[in-house]
C-alpha cells in the first residue's frame, strides 16, 4: 500500500533519532540524551493558563482554536499556527494512506466537526491526500447508514462506539463499500474490533491524538500489519513512563504515554503527560515504516475506578464482557454508593444469563458487580464518545 511521505516515514531510525534530536534543540534547547531530566508539562498546566497563556507565538499568527471537551473540567484551548495546521494534514494524510485510502477515495467522516478536533483533523488530512471528503460530523444516525450506502464511501472515521451505533441502521454490510476504517478518540479492545469489522465488513484501525499535542493523527495503525499504531515520530517523540514514579519505562512495558512536539509552533510541549496508559515497540513493521509503534490505549490514568478496593479499567470490563458470545458490545457501568460501599451495576445487552456473566466479572477481574442483561437497544448510544462509566458517587 503506498505510504504518503515515504522520506519521512521510512527514514532508517539512526537518522530518525537524529533529526528528532535536531528539532528538540532548536525547540526547547535540550538535548536528546538530558530530555528524561526535564519537567513533565501536565493538562493542569494548560487549564491554569487558560485560555492563551501557554501560547509562544501572537495570537493573530495562530489561524484555528480548538478545545478539549473539558468533561473532566474546564476545557483546555489549544491554538494553531498555517503551518502547525499543514503538519497536522501531513499526519492524517498519513493514517489516511496507511489504511488504504489514496486520491478519490471516498473519506465518510463522522467525526464531530467543532471545537473538538475529530472533525477537522481528518478533514483536512483527507483532502490533503486528495480524498473526496463526505463532511457528515456526528448525528442522526440513520442518515449515517444512508449516505454510507448511497455515496459509497470506502472509508469510515469517527469513534469505535459510534461506528457500533451506525451498524446497528446498516441491515446488510454487503451493500457497502466500504473497505477500512479510524476510529479512536476512546479506549477501545480487540473485541470491539472484531463486533465492528464483522458488523460493517471493514478492518478496523487504531487513530490516535489528543487536542494538547495537536489532535488525531499522532499516531494510526497501518492495514498490513493492524498491530500498533505507528508514532509520528518527526512530529512527536513519544516516551512511556512509570505513572508514580515518573520513570522512563522500557519498551514493551505499560505506562504512561509522555509526548514532545517537535514541530509545533503555537503551542509546543515538552514532556507532556498524555494520562493515556500504553506500551511501544521499536520493533520492524511489515508495511515498511520505520516510525514506533504504540499499542492500543488501555485506559487512562485518571479513569481507572476503585470498587470495594478493586482497580479496575472499564477496558478490562469490555474484554471480560465480549469474551461472552451471547453478549453485545453494547454496555454501561454505573458506580453508585448507596451507603459506605460502592456499588457497580454492569448493564450490557445481549441474551446470556445474568448471575453467569457476574461469576464470570468475579473470577476474571475479582470484582463485585451487579449484571443487568438488557435487550438490544436498551443500552443509550453515542453520537460522539460513548459514556461507558456513569459515576453517580460524586453527586
Ligand atoms: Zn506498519
Amino acid at each position: 500500500m503506498p505510504i504518503f511521505q515515504p522520506e519521512l516515514e521510512t527514514l532508517p531510525r539512526p537518522e530518525l533519532e537524529r533529526l528528532q534530536g535536531e528539532r528538540l534543540r532548536e525547540r526547547f534547547g535540550v538535548e536528546l540524551e538530558a530530555l528524561a531530566e526535564q519537567p513533565f508539562r501536565m493538562k493542569s498546566d494548560l487549564r491554569d493558563a487558560y485560555p492563551f497563556g501557554l501560547l509562544q507565538v501572537p495570537l493573530e499568527e495562530c489561524v484555528r482554536i480548538h478545545a478539549s471537551s473539558g468533561t473532566r473540567g474546564k476545557a483546555t484551548i489549544v491554538a494553531y499556527t498555517r503551518a502547525d495546521l499543514a503538519a497536522w494534514a501531513d499526519c492524517c494524510a498519513r493514517a489516511l494512506a496507511a489504511a488504504g485510502a489514496g486520491p478519490g477515495t471516498i473519506v465518510h467522516n463522522a467525526y464531530g466537526y467543532g471545537l473538538f478536533t475529530g472533525g477537522l483533523g481528518l478533514h483536512y488530512g483527507a483532502e490533503r491526500l486528495g480524498c473526496t471528503v463526505v463532511p457528515v460530523s456526528g448525528g442522526n444516525t440513520p442518515r449515517q447508514a444512508q449516505l454510507l450506502e448511497d455515496l459509497g464511501a470506502e472509508i469510515l472515521c469517527c469513534t469505535p462506539s459510534y461506528a457500533l451505533a451506525i451498524a446497528d441502521h446498516v441491515p446488510d454490510p454487503g451493500r457497502l463499500e466500504l473497505r477500512a476504517g479510524l476510529f479512536g478518540a476512546e479506549p477501545w479492545t480487540e473485541g470491539l474490533r472484531e463486533a465492528i469489522e464483522s458488523a460493517l465488513g471493514l478492518a478496523a484501525l487504531d487513530i490516535y491524538g489528543l487536542s494538547e499535542v495537536m489532535g488525531p493523527g499522532v499516531s494510526a495503525e497501518c492495514a498490513e500489519a493492524r498491530d500498533g499504531a505507528h508514532v509520528n515520530e518527526d512530529h512527536f517523540l513519544v516516551e512511556v513512563v512509570d505513572p508514580q514514579s515518573g520513570e522512563p519505562l522500557p519498551d514493551g512495558e505499560a505506562g504512561e504515554l509522555v509526548c514532545t512536539t517537535l514541530t509545533k509552533e503555537a503551542l509546543p510541549l515538552l514532556r507532556y503527560r498524555t494520562g493515556d496508559l500504553a506500551s511501544l515497540t521499536r520493533e520492524p513493521c511489515a508495511c515498511g515504516r520505520t516510525f514506533a509503534r504504540m499499542s492500543r490505549v488501555l485506559g487512562r490514568t485518571d479513569d481507572m475506578l476503585i470498587i470495594r478496593g478493586v482497580n479496575v479499567f472499564p477496558s478490562e470490563i469490555e474484554r471480560a464482557l465480549l469474551a461472552t458470545p451471547e453478549l453485545e458490545p453494547h454496555y454501561q457501568l454505573v458506580v453508585e454508593r448507596p451507603g459506605h460501599l460502592d456499588e457497580l451495576t454492569v448493564q450490557v445487552e445481549g441474551a446470556a444469563d445474568a448471575d453467569a456473566v457476574r461469576r464470570r466479572l468475579h473470577s476474571v477481574l475479582g470484582l463485585t458487580a451487579r449484571v443487568e442483561v438488557v435487550p438490544a437497544g436498551h443500552v443509550p448510544r453515542s453520537e460522539g464518545k460513548a459514556l461507558r462509566v456513569v459515576d453517580r458517587r460524586s453527586t
